[in-house]
């Protein structure tokens, strides 16, 4: 069994800058629709009818706002570069869901040989699994980033302990198992709920989703795949595409490979140029440590 504990050769964890949760514009004014619904129904307690249904409306929003993988009004959410990884024609390829034993080295031959550098979202638990692989997706300069420790379908229900222990265990880990400490946070098929967002601040990470994805994990036609990331495809894009529950094509292929290098080389001919996340947001390094007590 893999120790999950951090080695004790980790380099000393910058101290973390302690600020308040940022509450989102949208759950401040939810919190005022629940008071003003208790001082309605005080005053006057038969539109009690009217009150709750404001309030389970109000609720059936946040719940959906959570099932939206780009939506910010929950909080914080990485969807695209800064404007000035966009002015210079930078993108970035993010690979979720491995590291995979087979697929995953042939994917990080595919990037060497291009010369480019991606992100990968590791599935902790996995990456324990394959410790030796996690290592050589940093060796060859790749960032790797916390996708949780199981990725359950199940953590868009969870309840803050529960989500904490996916996010603490990941953290865990990775920082143990490749000396960098991961930033950046994707949520299991990037679907969450409104007890994420205060985690992710008081541990130093930051909500990471995608401008377009392949649907690779459900689509093993290639074309299509590549169409939905290269149509209209511009600087500031990210990209997702799996290098772990991949689809196949008709011919038995993990479509990733047959996706990746036409991906790399329309970019590339259009100019574009592939960094990590991590390359984009340098300053967000020094704000997280993997001392961050998390105790909803
Ligand atoms: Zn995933």
């Amino acid at each position: 069994m893999t120790p999950l504990q951090p080695s004790p050769s980790l380099p000393p964890s910058p101290a973390l800058r302690v600020t308040t949760w940022p509450v989102p514009v949208f759950l401040l004014l939810s919190a005022g629709l629940h008071l003003l619904a208790l001082l309605a129904v005080l005053r006057s307690p038969s539109d009690w009818p009217w009150a709750l249904g404001a309030v389970v409306l109000n609720h059936l929003a946040i719940t959906l706002l959570g099932l939206w993988p780009r939506s910010t009004w929950l909080g914080d959410n990485i969807t695209r570069l800064p404007a000035e990884a966009a002015a210079r024609g930078e993108i970035a390829l993010t690979l979720d869901d491995g590291p995979d034993p087979v697929l995953t080295p042939q994917v990080l031959d595919q990037l060497d040989a291009a010369g480019v550098k991606a992100t990968f979202f590791v599935i902790a638990e996995r990456a324990a699994a394959h410790p030796a692989l996690l290592r050589e997706i940093v060796r060859r300069g790749h960032s790797v980033q916390n996708h949780s420790w199981r990725h359950p379908h199940a953590f868009s229900v969870f309840g803050p302990r529960r989500i904490a222990r996916e996010l603490q265990q990941a953290q865990a880990f990775l920082h143990g198992a490749t000396s960098e400490r991961p930033t950046l946070f994707r949520a299991p098929a990037g679907l969450r709920n409104v007890f994420l967002d205060p985690l992710l601040h008081r541990m130093g990470l930051r909500l990471a989703s995608w401008t377009r994805r392949g649907f690779d994990t459900r689509d093993g036609d290639t074309q299509r795949v590549l169409a939905r990331l290269t149509r209209g495809l511009r600087g500031g894009d990210i990209l997702l595409l799996h290098d772990g529950h991949c689809a196949s094509t008709p011919e038995g292929r993990p479509v990733v490979l047959d996706v990746l290098p036409l991906l790399i080389a329309q970019a590339q001919q259009a100019g574009l140029r592939f960094v990590r996340l991590t390359d984009a947001w340098p300053a967000q390094t020094a704000v997280a440590t993997i001392n961050a007590s998390v105790t909803p």
